[in-house]
Order: C-alpha cells, then structure tokens, then sequence
C-alpha cells in the first residue's frame, strides 16, 4: 500500500557536507592537482574574463581532466547540453580506444573536449536546420565545471557545452544566455564606472527557489494523464483550496525527509549549494532551494538538479513532479528566480549602501531596472509562457499575468521623493546643493513582502516568481539580462545628453532617474495582485493582461523586439523567429495530447466505471422489485443510473465535439493560425469534459473507479 510503504535507508557520505561538497566536480581544488599551471591560467582566464582557449592548451586539460576522471572510476564523457525541448541532453562516448586486436588505452583529446557533433536531427529547430542536413554541433562553455554523474551503474563525466547549426545558429538556451550575460556585464561595467573607476567586472546573479510535488510512483502509474501529460485531466478536489492549511513549513514526512536527503546529497556532490528546504503551501508540495551563483552556473544547476530529483525519486518509490499545476483546485508550482548583479569590488548593485554615492548608485541599477520591465512587460510575459504556466498564472495563488513591479512602502517613498525633488544646480562648484533621495538604512524587514507580485523586490535582488516550475530559467534570465542591458546602454545616452546641457555628473544622474521615475511608474503596484480590482485598476492603467500562450508568445516576434535581441547582439531575427515557432508548435502539441488523452480516458476509463456501476445499481433495483419491495425504496437507484446516463451522454457529446474541433485545428497549414484554434476551440472543451468526469467520480462507487483520487495522490506518508 502506497500509504504504508516506509522510508528508504540513506547512507550519507560524511557527516559534515563540507567533506563532501563539489567532490564530482572538477573544481579549483581537481584543477590545481591535475592540470600544469599554463592550462590551470587558462581555465581561469576564460572562466574570469572569456579569454579563449587555445588547441594545445586544451589538450592538455582534456588529458588532466581523463587522469581525474579515470581516478574516480569515470569510463565515459557526454558534451551535455540544453536543447529547446526544455531538459537537458547527452551523448555518451567512451574514453576507451582500442590500438589492436586486444589492446586499448584510455584516450580523451582536446578536440573531442572542445566540439562535438551530435546527430542533431531530432531536436526542435524551428525550421533551421533542415534534417536532411542534420548537422549541429555541441561546443565547450569553460565558465561552468565539468562534473562526474553516477548513477549507481556507470559514472560519466559532463562536459557544459552550447548546441548550435552548423551555420552557427544557436539551438538551446545556453547560447543566447552567454551573449546575454555579456550584453549585461558590459553595460553595467560602463554605468559603475561612474561611481567607482575600480570596478572592472560585473556579474549577474541568481537564485532559484524550486517549488515541486511529490506523488506515490506506483499511483503516478495509475493515472495515464500523469504520465503522459506530467497533470491530472481529471479528479475532484474535495475541499476548494488547500485541504491542509498547515501543512506550509509544516515538518516534513519521514518517506519525504529521506528523499530530501538523498537528493541534496548527490547534489551537493556535483557543487549545487542546496541551502533550504521546507513543505509548501499545497499538501504534497515542497521546495528547495540553492544559495545564489553567477546566472550560467544557477542555471545549469537548476537543470542538473531537477534531473537528480527525478532520478533519485525512484530509489524512494516516488514521483517528482515539476509540471506547473499538476492539481486542479491545488496551488501550482513555480521557480522563484532571484536576479541581482554583483561587482568584482564587492559590492551588490541591487543592495543599498550607506554612502550618499553608494546610493545614488544603487539608486541608477534599480531604477533602470524598472524602467526595463516597464518597456518590455510582454516580453517579460512571453519569456514565462508555457502550457503549463498558462494554469497557474492568474489563478489566485500565484501573480496574475500582468507584469508589474513591487518595490514596498520605503522604496515608493523614494522614488516619490526623488521624483518631486528638483536637482538644483551645484553653485559655486561644490555639487552638495544636490538633493538627494534618502535611503533608510536597514531596508524591507519581513513583513514587507508582497506574494502576489509577478516581480517583487525584495531587499538587495528582484524575484521574477512568474517562472514556471519546469521552465529553464535561461528563457526569463536571457530576457531580463537584455532588457536591462540596453537600458543601461540607454542611460550612459540620457547621461551624456544631460551633462551636455551643463549638470555635473551627480545632478544628470538624479535627473534622468527622475525622468525614468516619471515614465515607467504606472508600473509600480503594491496592492494585492489577486483582487479583481488590480484586473481594473492594471486595465485602466494600460497595462496588458495577456492570459493565453500563442498571444503572449507573439512578443517575442514583435518589431522593436527583434531589433533590441539584434542590437544587443543576443539573438538575430532569425533565430528568435525560430524559437518562435518551436515554442509555438510546442504549445500545439501539447494541447494535442492533452485532449486525445482526456477524450481515451473518457471513453475507456471514466465512462466505462460509469456504466459498472449503473449496472449494479440496476441490479439491486431490479432484485428489490423482483423481492415485491414498493417501488418507492428502489425509485433512487433507477434515478441514479439516470442521472449517470445524463452525464455520460453530455460527455459524450463533449468529446465527440473537441475532436471535431481538432481534426479542424489540424487542417490547418499556418502553425499560428493552428495554435490560436487550438486555444480557442479545443482548449476550452477541457474544463466541461473535466467537470462531467468530475461530477461521476463523486457518484460512481470507489471499486468501480480506477484512477486514484486526488486524497490518495496528495497524501505521502
Ligand atoms: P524566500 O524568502 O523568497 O523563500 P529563500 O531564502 O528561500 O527566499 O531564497 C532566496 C534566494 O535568493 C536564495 O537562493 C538566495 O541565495 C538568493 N539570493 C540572495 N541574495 C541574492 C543576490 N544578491 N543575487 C541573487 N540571488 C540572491
Ligand atoms: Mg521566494
């Protein structure tokens, strides 16, 4: 029984995480004892600074990095890389190379550290490389660690690298993030270098806080809608909202505990920081969470994670879901991405400091960064758009799908102040005559938080909680990273402009903030992001409120769009058309097989348990008729086999309809045209099939219904 089976045994390293933290990566501690000291530079110059790295050097460090691979028992290595599907892939090849009949050596070459060629064909393209000419190739990103994955039955070693078309186009998302991340750093070099000449390097940072469910595996396998489309199609929640209100920070159940273990193990293994842990707000649901690191690395350990988590689940005989709102009536899953951007001083740019400079620097990134959301919300709403999300965004429990900024009450009075306040102009030299806005000291104790914010700021970093649970972080991050980039860029513009005009440097910064204050305010919201006045409010304001994927996903094509990806250098028209029309087609797909499969389970699962139990009912009315009983004692059994048959016809219906609404959706050529069909016409035949199916699961008796209910899923002990 799922709700008896007790905790698997975890055998932890060491007792102390330290003993064991980043041991299968090969880090600065692997680096220094199996690499010469010109390779070790190397490494680090192109970790630090993006130097590339030479043939011979590489070499050298694919034969340090086999000797330490070797060392730990490692036979085969895989460039591993993250294509548009969404996870991450690999191809494995061995080290081994055989010299004659009966002899090999162990051999790894820099080339084959470098690039490799995987058959590329069967990952989405968008229509960029034609799969007659399958040719893609995987290249070596040296700023984020290889690192040795063992799966208790081999150990291979994991090469970061991008994936692009032989014509270079990018085909994942670490490509355009690293150009993103460029774009960014340099940018903020420029502006901090107004207030401090010493900074050289900026790097973005990120924190990802990952919501998941966990379910029972062997009543996971019983639901084919889990399986196949990651959610329940089906199932009545028995009480709206969630049934345990205190299971949030509640602890934690033993059969959990034990997983939570295991994984953060074999994760601390491969360097993830894992920090927190803890239950979520929907019975079942948890999250974890790393410390931060620069944005490349929080992301491919986010996605090394998630991959840990799901494997590690079967050891525990459980099922890791990541699926946005895998429940109906049941909070959804999010990834909470804390963004900030650090110097090589020191110094935290989101972070205020307590120096009037200081401040006014603070001041610059965090209101650029308002000013970048507020031009580009839907690009911002379209870098979050998925199947999935689309469940959760806007349904009361997580941030509406209109972007808009929280800053709390001591920011507002800021930013008002800096807003009203006229710089004056410095007499006499001295610049003091300035104004500038206060900043109080300790900012945004706990209480100042808003849940309900897409985009919150929350101290010394901004918290996109907008992103979905499966999505990979690198889609917001590469957009965040440009927007401000080129708000940046825009700034050192404005700035110039004004110090042309005459103001000293202080007083065109002040003034162009203002200005910046002025323009994008209508952005700002403090209130609760659920209510149905912010729907107003945000309606009046001008804001857009885009609930549905192929519309939100149309951002992405829009004109000035493409020139900002271009002129930032992250993404040329053409491979944001084609990511475009992955993420498009992708969005199809998956209502495609959500419906065939609501329509299979209908007609097979729930109308068939319908029936069973029609029969039985019709039996022990006709035995009580048969035993001369009035017919008043057995009238509520005949009402009731009527009752199903009105239900079960309206299915019926209902699902002959949405495949009628498909099979016209499918003859249509226009891959857009066919999403908007199928968002229009075939999506919304979900929620009646699903409220009929609903309406029976609560009539039909529990031996005649097969897919576990919501109270066994949702249960773990
Ligand atoms: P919450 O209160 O939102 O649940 P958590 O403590 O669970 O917060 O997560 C906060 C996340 O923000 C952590 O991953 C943390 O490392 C990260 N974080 C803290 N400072 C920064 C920063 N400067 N840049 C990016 N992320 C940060
Ligand atoms: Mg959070």
């Amino acid at each position: 029984m799922a709700q008896t089976r007790t905790k698997v045994k975890v055998d932890l390293p060491s007792d102390k995480i330290s003993d064991y933290f980043g041991s299968h990566v090969f880090g600065d501690k692997a680096m220094k004892a199996h690499l010469s000291k010109e390779a070790y530079k190397a490494i680090k110059a192109a970790r630090e600074t993006g130097e590339k790295i030479d043939r011979e050097i590489a070499e050298q460090v694919a034969a340090g990095m086999r000797q330490w691979a070797v060392s730990k028992g490692v036979t085969h290595y895989t460039h591993w890389f993250q294509p548009l599907t969404g996870t991450t892939a690999e191809k494995h090849d061995a080290f081994f190379d055989p010299i004659s009949d009966t002899e090999s050596v162990e051999k790894f070459t820099g080339s084959a550290l470098v690039q490799q060629e995987p058959d590329a064909s069967s990952f989405p393209s968008g229509g960029l490389r034609n799969t007659f000419e399958a040719r893609g190739y995987t290249a070596w990103d040296p700023s984020s660690p290889v690192f040795v994955v063992d799966n208790k039955i081999g150990k291979t070693l994991c090469i970061p690298t991008i994936f692009v078309s032989y014509t270079g186009e990018a085909l994942d998302y670490k490509a355009p993030l690293l150009k993103s991340l460029h774009a960014l750093e340099s940018s903020a070099v420029e502006v901090c270098q107004l207030f401090d000449k010493n900074v050289k390097k900026v790097q973005a940072t990120l924190g990802i806080e990952q919501e998941y469910f966990l379910v029972d595996e062997a009543l996971y396998n019983a639901r084919p809608d889990m399986v196949i489309t990651g959610r329940t199609l089906f199932g009545y929640s028995a009480a709206k909202g969630q049934q345990l209100e205190d299971h949030y920070f509640g602890s934690i159940p033993e059969r959990v505990y034990a997983y939570m273990l295991d994984f953060e193990t074999e994760a601390l293994k491969l360097g993830i920081p894992l920090k927190t842990r803890h239950n979520e707000v929907a019975p079942g649901q948890f999250e974890c969470a790393p410390n931060f690191e620069d944005i490349n690395l929080a992301i491919d350990h986010n996605q090394l994670l998630m991959d840990i988590m799901e494997k590690i689940a079967r050891r525990h005989g459980l099922k890791v879901l990541f699926h946005e709102k895998p429940f109906a009536g049941i909070n959804g899953s999010g990834k909470h991405n804390n963004w900030s951007m650090g110097t090589d001083t020191g110094v935290n740019l989101l972070s205020p400091g307590n120096t009037p400079n200081k401040n006014l620097q603070f001041l610059t990134f965090f209101v650029n960064v308002i000013k970048a959301v507020h031009d580009y919300p839907d690009l911002l709403r379209a870098s979050i758009a998925s199947t999935e999300n689309q469940h959760r965004l806007g349904a009361n429990e997580a941030p509406p799908s209109i972007i808009s900024v929280f800053i709390g009450s001591q920011l507002t009075e800021v930013l008002n102040e800096l807003e009203s306040n006229k710089a004056k102009k410095s007499t006499k030299g001295k610049a003091e005559s300035i104004i500038f806005p206060r900043i109080p000291e300790i900012l945004l104790d706990n209480t100042d938080r808003n849940r309900t914010s897409p985009f919150a700021f929350t101290g010394n970093k901004f918290e996109f909680r907008a992103v979905g649970s499966s999505a990979n972080s690198a889609s917001p991050m590469i957009v965040l990273n440009t927007i401000v980039s080129q708000q940046l860029k825009a700034f050192m513009t404005d700035l110039k402009a004004a110090m042309k005009k005459g103001l000293s440097q202080d007083e065109a910064v002040v003034t162009v903030l203002r200005a910046y204050v002025k323009q994008s305010k209508n952005i700002l919201f403090e209130g609760n992001g659920y209510s149905e006045e912010w729907l107003k409010e945000a309606l009046k304001r001008g804001l857009t409120n885009i609930t549905d994927v192929p519309n939100a996903l149309k951002a992405y094509v829009d004109k000035d769009v493409l020139k900002l990806f271009d002129q930032s250098g992250v993404l040329s028209a053409k491979e944001v058309h084609a990511r475009y029309e992955i993420l498009i087609e992708e969005y199809t797909k998956k209502i495609q097989i959500e419906s065939r499969v609501m329509g299979d389970l209908a007609n097979t699962m729930v109308i068939p348990a319908a029936m069973n139990y029609q029969n039985k009912l019709a039996a022990t009315a006709k035995n009580m008729k048969e035993l001369g009983m009035k017919k008043a004692s057995y009238d509520v059994y005949i009402k009731t086999v009527e009752e199903i048959s009105g239900y079960v016809s309206e299915l019926k219906r209902f699902v002959f309809e949405m495949v009628e609404a498909r099979k016209r959706a499918n003859a249509v050529d226009d891959v857009e045209k066919r999403a908007q069909m199928y968002c229009s016409e075939v999506q919304p035949y979900f929620h009646q099939i699903r409220y009929l199916a609903d309406k029976l699961e609560r009539i039909v008796e529990n031996e005649c219904w097969q897919l576990p209910k919501y109270r066994e899923l949702l249960f773990i002990r």
